[in-house]
């Protein structure tokens, strides 16, 4: 820790200054001192305007980011807390620079998709997060009565599946029933986001494989083709053009979906689209037979289709990315059959989101304040937080990732911090190295240990 003396103090005498030769605004990267008073951020100034009784800590060359926020993590508590919950997923999410979590409602029992069923998750959540948190509600085939009062009672936007979700407890909806659900979403004004995909190009497809290798990846790529998103993806934007909704696409897969969703958005309706680090990292080219941890809906795809991606990221389309942390226990992952048919869909990646997207990032000539926008400052804009969380900027939460951008890491189990340590990023060399992790201008993760009690709250 140094101290910095200036002659003239302009802020009150309990401020801390976190100070760096690379801190990402929204301006752009640069020398600064973040001055932070209890849990917001005051001020952003020169490194030589640092008031003179500010307790200083100088992170050096490491970077000082926006804490990220996760728009979509599926937490699974409670009722399946066995597969992941609020005390393992959010160390998680603090070890990998996550300061904000929004919960997916699939996978918990009960899911909330009625206002007491967010209040048992609220009473479930208490006392165990180390990062801040908030809740989508479900739409499911019968709660469309539902849907204003979860509004009111505090979720920040809704989730419903076009497909079965793989698990009962939830239940998908059909077009007739999403027709039924729309005038309440919007209504509430606040976003749906939406599982594209359609069952009918998937069983067509699924029919031609007769007894193919179900360890063999091809064949489940196969069984779900570009067209399920496509077909999905169409009918979402035609509801979204009928009833003025604020359609979310989220984990898109297939680069195809880039042109409708780019027509969509230059037909001015409010459409916005993520996609997740594995769709940019992992290719469908150099997962093994049997490789069951790399299983998830949509699947991924080729390597061309990945470089297209990162393309519409790059031009925009793509708003934003989300991990879709999706965790079981390892018996769900048929790791011994390696049957990607029976094995459970799902890739739990928030304690490493960041350095597995910075590599990707950094090998393209994306750049920190990039980083900054696609998975903290949209992500919070998409949940609604644009004003408290995502950027560093005045009146902000004091929310933040250390950040060295230029370490090198082998991913070891040790490191996911999840209840599961499986993850397909084991043993793979990453760029970028989570230092720290500040949640309201306190440390909750530093120097790859646990520094606070939990103290995480809903938002
Ligand atoms: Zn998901």
């Amino acid at each position: 820790m140094v101290q910095i003396h200036s002659p003239r103090p302009f802020f009150s005498m309990t401020l801390e200054a976190f100070l760096s030769k690379r801190v990402v605004t929204p301006e752009g990267v640069r020398a600064a001192v973040v001055l932070v008073e209890g849990e917001r951020i005051r001020g952003v100034a020169p490194i030589g305007k640092v008031p003179r009784d500010a307790r200083v800590q100088d992170f050096g060359e490491a970077a000082i980011l926006p804490g990220l926020v996760d728009s979509h993590a599926h937490i699974n508590e409670p009722g399946r807390t066995e597969w992941e919950g609020f005390e393992t997923g959010t160390r998680a999410a603090a070890a990998g620079g996550y300061t904000m979590l929004v919960d997916m409602p699939l996978n918990c029992l009960p899911p909330p998709t009625t206002v007491g069923a967010l209040e048992a998750k609220r009473a479930a959540a208490r006392g165990k997060c180390r990062v801040d948190w908030a809740a989508w509600g479900g739409v499911v085939s019968d709660n469309q009565q539902d849907i204003e009062p979860l509004g009111s009672a505090g979720v920040l936007g809704f989730k419903c599946f076009l497909i079965h979700p793989g698990i009962d407890g939830f239940t998908m909806v059909t077009e007739q029933e999403l027709r039924a659900a729309l005038p309440h979403v919007a209504r509430t004004g606040l976003p749906l986001l939406v599982h594209a995909e359609l069952s009918g190009p998937i069983d067509a497809a699924t029919a031609t494989l007769g007894a193919a290798d179900w360890r063999s990846y091809p064949t489940y790529l196969k069984s779900r083709p570009d067209e399920a998103e496509l077909s999905a993806i169409r009918l979402l934007v035609a509801l979204c053009r009928e009833y003025r909704f604020r359609l979310h696409v989220v984990h898109l897969s297939t680069c195809e979906g880039l042109a409708l969703l780019r027509a969509a958005r230059s037909e001015g309706l409010p459409v916005s689209v993520e996609t997740c680090p594995h769709y940019l990292h992992l290719t469908a080219e150099t997962i093994g037979d049997g490789a069951a941890l790399c299983k998830c809906a949509p699947p991924v795809r080729s390597r061309e289709n990945r470089e297209r991606l990162w393309q519409g990221l790059r031009e925009g389309v793509i708003d934003l990315v989300a991990t879709d942390h999706s965790p079981c226990p390892p018996s769900m992952k048929k790791l011994d059959e390696g049957d990607f048919r029976t094995a459970w869909g799902g890739i739990a990646s928030l304690s490493m989101a960041l350095p597995v997207m910075w590599t990707g990032m950094r090998a393209r000539g994306f750049g920190l304040c990039d980083l900054a926008r696609l998975m903290a400052e949209k992500p919070a804009e998409l949940a609604g937080l644009g004003g408290c969380k995502g950027r560093i900027a005045i009146d902000y939460d004091a929310d933040f990732v250390i950040f060295d951008p230029e370490a090198e890491i082998e991913v070891t189990a040790d490191q996911l911090h999840t209840r599961h340590c499986i993850s397909p990023y084991v043993g793979k060399w990453l760029r970028g190295k989570v230092v720290g992790t500040y949640v309201r201008g306190k440390a909750v993760f530093a120097e790859g240990a646990f520094v606070e009690r939990p103290f995480g709250l809903e938002v």
